[in-house]
C-alpha cells in the first residue's frame, strides 16, 4: 500500500506569514507605508469574536496595523454602510473585512458591494469576482487561494489535471473552480443536485472538498493517487464526551489511496489567515501604485 503524504498547511502558512512580514517591513522602510487591516464585527457571536481576535493578532505579528470596529447586533444596515463608507475613505485602512454571518436584518451582499473593491481583502466584491473569472487583477478569496498554494507545491504540473471541486459556494467552491481553470485544469463543480457523486469524484486527479458534511467523501470514492484538499471543518462527537474537528473527507480511509491529503485541523485553515495578510499587503501596494511583492 503506497503511503499517503500529509500536506502540512500549518508549515506552509508559517512560511507565507514570514514572507508577508518581511515584505511589510521592506515596504515600511522604502516607502513609510504600514498596511492596515480593519475587521468589522456586528453582534456578539463568540466564534466570530475569536476569529476576529485571531486575525488581528496575526496581522500585528506580521507588521500589519490592525483595527477593529464593533457594532451591536441591533445596528441598522444604514449605520453599517455608513461605517464602510468611513473606512473606504480612511487612508490607514488597506483591507476591510466584514465578519460573516451578519444579523438577519442586514443584506450581506449589499454590505460587501459597498466596500471599495481595492480594499476588499476577502475578494467577495462583484468587481473582484469578475476580474477573477476574466483573468484581470483581482483580490482573490483567501481560502481558495490558500488551497491553490498548497496544490502548487503538491502537484508539479496542474495543467490538464482533472480537478473536481465539491461544493459551489461563493466563498470557496466557485472561486476555487476559477483558480483551477486559470491553472489549465479540466474543472468540474459538484453540488447537492449532482448525480452519482462518487462516480464523478473517482475521476479526480485533484479533489477540493468544501461541503461542510463530516467525512462525506469515503475512501472508495477516491482515485488512487488523487491529491485531496479538504476545506471542510465539521465538529463531531469524539470520545469521552469531547468533540473533535473532522473534514469533509474520511481521512483514515484515504490513507493508502490518496497520493496526498490535507489534515483537519492543520491543513487549509491556517492558510486562510495567511492569505488574508497577503491580500492586505497586496492591496496596500496596489492602491498606491507600488510594486507588489512576489509572494
Ligand atoms: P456552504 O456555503 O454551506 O456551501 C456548501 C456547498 O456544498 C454548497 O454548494 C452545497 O450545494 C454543497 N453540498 C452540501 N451538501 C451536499 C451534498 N450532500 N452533496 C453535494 N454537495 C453538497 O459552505 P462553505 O462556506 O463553502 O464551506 C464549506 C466547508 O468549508 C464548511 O465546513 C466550512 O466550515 C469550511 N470552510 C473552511 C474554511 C477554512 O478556512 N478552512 C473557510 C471557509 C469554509 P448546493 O449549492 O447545491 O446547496
Amino acid at each position: 500500500m503506497p503511503a499517503t503524504r500529509r500536506i502540512d498547511g500549518k508549515a506552509r502558512a508559517d512560511r507565507l506569514v514570514a514572507d508577508v512580514a518581511a515584505a511589510a517591513a521592506a515596504l515600511k522602510s522604502t516607502s513609510g507605508v504600514v498596511p492596515g487591516l480593519c475587521a468589522v464585527l456586528v453582534g456578539d457571536d463568540p466564534a466570530s469574536q475569536i476569529y476576529v481576535r485571531n486575525k488581528g493578532k496575526a496581522a500585528t505579528a506580521a507588521g500589519i496595523a490592525s483595527f477593529q470596529e464593533s457594532l451591536p447586533a441591533t445596528e441598522s444596515e444604514a449605520e453599517l454602510l455608513a461605517l464602510i463608507a468611513k473606512l473606504n475613505a480612511d487612508d490607514r485602512v488597506d483591507g476591510i473585512l466584514v465578519q460573516l454571518p451578519l444579523p438577519k436584518h442586514i443584506d450581506p451582499q449589499r454590505v460587501i458591494d459597498a466596500i471599495d473593491p481595492r480594499k476588499d481583502v476577502d475578494g467577495f466584491h462583484a468587481q473582484n469576482v469578475g476580474h477573477l473569472w476574466s483573468g484581470g487583477k483581482a483580490l482573490v478569496p483567501c481560502t481558495p487561494y490558500g488551497c491553490l498554494m498548497l496544490l502548487r507545491e503538491a502537484v508539479s504540473n496542474l495543467a490538464g489535471a482533472e480537478a473536481i471541486v465539491l461544493g459551489r459556494s461563493n466563498i470557496v467552491g466557485k472561486p476555487m473552480a476559477a483558480l483551477l481553470l486559470a491553472e489549465n485544469c479540466t474543472v468540474t463543480l459538484v453540488h447537492s443536485k449532482s448525480r452519482d457523486i462518487p462516480a464523478l469524484l473517482r475521476r479526480a486527479d485533484i479533489l477540493v472538498a468544501a461541503v461542510g458534511r463530516a467525512e462525506m467523501v469515503r475512501g472508495d470514492w477516491l482515485k488512487p493517487g488523487v491529491i485531496v484538499i479538504d476545506v471542510g471543518i465539521n465538529r463531531i462527537a469524539g470520545g469521552g464526551g469531547q468533540s473533535k474537528l473532522v473534514g469533509d473527507v474520511a481521512f483514515a480511509e484515504a490513507q493508502g489511496i490518496a497520493g496526498a491529503i490535507t489534515p483537519v485541523p492543520g491543513g487549509v485553515g491556517p492558510m486562510t489567515i495567511a492569505c488574508l495578510l497577503r491580500n492586505t499587503l497586496i492591496a496596500a501596494c496596489r492602491r498606491r501604485g507600488l510594486t507588489e511583492p512576489a509572494i
